[in-house]
Order: structure tokens, then sequence, then C-alpha cells
């Protein structure tokens, strides 16, 4: 288990008080004057020796994919932080934005420095109401103490942070659409290339990093790139913030180590399984869009990057949903694809057509109104819309279809069989 000295996110539960003399009490803005005049290298090369890997869901390396900004030009450099969180079973950020709001600050001016930006944008789901009040007031509270604007925290930098609040759509989230949201056009993604650090928000260099991400910044650089890579495991390293849902006896958001088990997480974290373990059914472990995990891969499933691709799932946003036997999991995974169903953008045919088939087809294997042949139909469709589109909305309305196939396929049968007897047929 992760040791409290090695903590980050200390106010996670909102005890103490989120404004800015609190978050001075907790360390948060300390030294920061010293960090940024260590200049754009040196906190790039810092931030790459803690190993830091995006925490939004794609698990990029951080200094990495800031060491591929351009070198300043006469085009402005943006920095946007995805506060969009809406991935199902994942309010990681949620916390951080109402109970922690200038840690996220603190690391996102760390970000405009190392990648030359005068500007950043706070991209914030329009649902987060009283987050984006506190966020607000986070950035009033940070210019009125010379943190923020003209010379921020004395470092000879301008920094200016706005906040955007969007209207509510998930595919938001995937960072092109975001901007394009922020321009004031419809959030729909773009292709790739270019990307955006080429051509990003106003067709300039532009980074958008997740608030997590970000927010763990600002304590790499006080302890140091490789306190925080001795954490957790080599290629995946740190800490993270893991929101434990469902049938379990204390649901919780908790901060971590990479690398802990599954079992460890929801026995020690969450207060085990409603019913104890061996009531489980199974767990998505990385948000909706990942798939689930039957009992006995819950097993040995470990809470990071590789641990999760190892056993046929994925990190993602790190929402860990359990679901214990209770749970009608084909009537789950329905409601999941009606979901990716209602926030497809529509732009690309495999993603608009195959996520209204999918989501029908699944609510027919609920009623078990199919034939045992339509599971490889329904197989089928999601390998025709995984892969083939635009963003990643596509696969993360074929993943959890296909884990349902692949570990609940006899409960499926089972459920046409069910339904033909009932129904007289043979
Ligand atoms: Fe839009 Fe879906 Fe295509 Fe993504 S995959 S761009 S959400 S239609």
């Amino acid at each position: 288990m992760l040791a409290d000295q090695d903590r980050i996110f200390t106010n996670l539960k909102g005890l103490e008080p989120w404004t800015l003399d609190g978050a001075r009490a907790r360390g948060v803005w300390d030294g920061i004057a010293a960090i940024l005049q260590k200049g754009s290298a040196a906190i790039i090369e810092e931030v790459k020796a803690s190993g830091l890997r995006g925490r939004g869901g794609a698990g990029f390396a951080t200094g990495m994919k800031w060491s591929f900004m351009p070198k300043p030009s006469d085009r402005p450099h943006y920095v946007i932080v995805n506060a969009d969180e809406s991935e199902p079973g994942t309010c990681k950020d949620r916390d951080i934005l109402r109970f922690d709001p200038h840690r996220l600050l603190e690391g996102a001016l760390i970000a405009a420095v190392a990648m030359h930006a005068h500007t950043v944008y706070i991209y914030i789901r329009g649902e987060f109401v009283s987050e984006a009040k506190h966020v607000q007031a986070a950035i009033d509270e940070a210019y009125a103490a010379g943190l923020l604007g003209k010379n921020a925290a004395a470092s000879g930098w301008d920094c200016d942070v706005y906040l955007h609040r969007g209207a509510g759509a998930y595919v938001c989230g995937e960072e092109t659409a975001l901007i394009e949201s922020l321009e004031g056009k419809k959030g729909q993604p773009r292709n790739k290339p270019p990307f955006p650090a080429n051509a990003g928000l106003y067709a300039c260099p532009t980074t958008v990093n997740n608030v997590e991400t970000l927010a763990s910044v600002g304590e790499i650089m006080r302890r140091g790139g490789a306190w925080y890579a001795r954490i957790g495991r080599a290629n995946n390293t740190g800490t993270k913030l893991f929101c434990i849902s469902g049938h379990v006896n204390a649901p919780c958001n908790v901060e971590e180590s990479m690398g802990i088990s599954l079992r460890e997480l929801i026995d020690k974290q969450a207060g085990g399984v409603r019913g104890g373990w061996d009531n489980l059914l199974a767990i998505i472990p990385g948000g909706s869009s990942v798939p689930l995990l039957p009992k006995d891969l819950c097993e040995k499933a470990i809470m990071d990057y590789d641990g999760l691709r190892e056993v046929g799932s994925a990190l993602g946003s790190a929402g860990v949903i359990v679901m214990d036997k209770s749970t009608d999991i084909i009537a789950a995974i329905a409601r999941l694809s009606h979901f990716y169903m209602h926030e497809s953008c529509g732009q690309c045919t495999p993603c608009r057509e195959g996520t209204g088939w999918v989501w029908r087809m699944m609510e027919r294997m609920v009623r078990g109104q199919a034939s045992l042949e339509e599971i490889d139909t329904l197989w089928d469709a999601t390998k025709e819309i995984e892969g083939r589109t635009i963003c990643a909305l596509g696969d993360a309305a074929a993943w959890p279809v296909q884990g349902l196939i692949r570990h609940f396929r006899p409960v499926m049968e089972e459920r046409i069989r069910a339904a033909r007897r009932k129904a007289g047929c043979a």
C-alpha cells in the first residue's frame, strides 16, 4: 500500500479547506518560483525522469508529450486542462477540482512554463457546477496573490488561466473534440495528424493534459522525479487515484501506488465485495470503456497499465466498477452500449451506425430473443467498429461487449435457451 508520506492528494476527502490558505498549509505552491526558474528543459527532464504517464486514460508519457511542443515562435502556445471527466464510473478529477484546485493550478503553471505557453484554458465538464465555482475562486485567489498573471509567481513568465465550461458531451473529453468545442464549434474529434502539438487550438501548438496528471506535477518537481519513479513498477510509476464503485461495502476515491493488486485495492480500501469475495461476479477495472474481468482474472490483476493489459483489459481512467453475483451482466453491458450509442458524435459511419446496431442486438440478448449464432454476429459488429473510427469512442463501444462475449458467452447462451424454453421452442 502507498505510504502516507508519499501521498500527493492529501485533501481528497475535502476535510481541509480548498482555498489558497488551505492549499498552502498542504505545501501547494511551495518553492514555485524556484521550480519555474529551472526553465523549460529542466522541468521536462524532471517530468520524464518521474515516468509520469497521462492519467486521463491513454497513459502516454507526460514528459515526452511536453517535449513534442515546438520551440517558441511567433505563434502562441497553449496548455489545455482536460477537466471534462465524463467516463462512467470515474470521479477522481472531480475531487481534485472541488477539494484541491490550487494543486491543479500549480501544475498547469509549471506546464505552461515548460511548454512556452502564456495561456492556459481549463475545459471543465458543464455538469460540474460547484467544482467550476471552486476552480474560478482559486484562479481569482491565485491572481490576487501574484501566482498567476503578469510575472506569475515572480518567475518572470506571464501566464493567464481561463475557465471554460463545456456543455456536457462525453466526446468532448477527446482532446481534439475538446479543442473544437473550445473554439466555439460542434465538439467533434479531428482527424490526426496533424496532432495538437503542431496544430491545436486556433491551429497553434497545444498540449492537452488531464487534471490528475497536471495536479501531480508540483510534487514531482518539489520531491524530484526519482522519488515518484520509485513508487509502483517500472514503466508504471507513481501514485494513482482509483474510483471504486458498485457492489463494495465502502465505495471510495482513493490514492494508491500503481501496481497494487486489484484484490488488495478492493479489500483494503473499499471494505471488500458485498457478501464477500466469493460473491464477486466481475469487475470493470478502468472506467466503462474497458473490457470487464471475471472473478478468476480479478484475482490475478495488477492495477497498472501493463498489469491490466496482461489480463486483457486496461487501466483507462481507473474507474473500478464492482459487480457481485446479483448483477444481470448482460443488462449491465447493454446499458453501456446505450451510453456509447447516445454519445457518438456521428461523423464516422462505423461508430454512428455500429453503436446503434450493437445496442439493439444487446437489448435482444438481454431478453434472450436471439439465436445462438447471433452472438458471433454481435462479435463481428464490434470488430467492424474497433479501430475503424476517428476517435477512441468506437473502441470504447466495442470493448465492453467483446469482454462480455469473451468471458460470459455461456451466460448469454443460457439466456437464449431459457427464452426458447419459455416460448415452448425446442
Ligand atoms: Fe464521432 Fe464516434 Fe467517430 Fe469518435 S468514433 S469521431 S465519436 S463518430
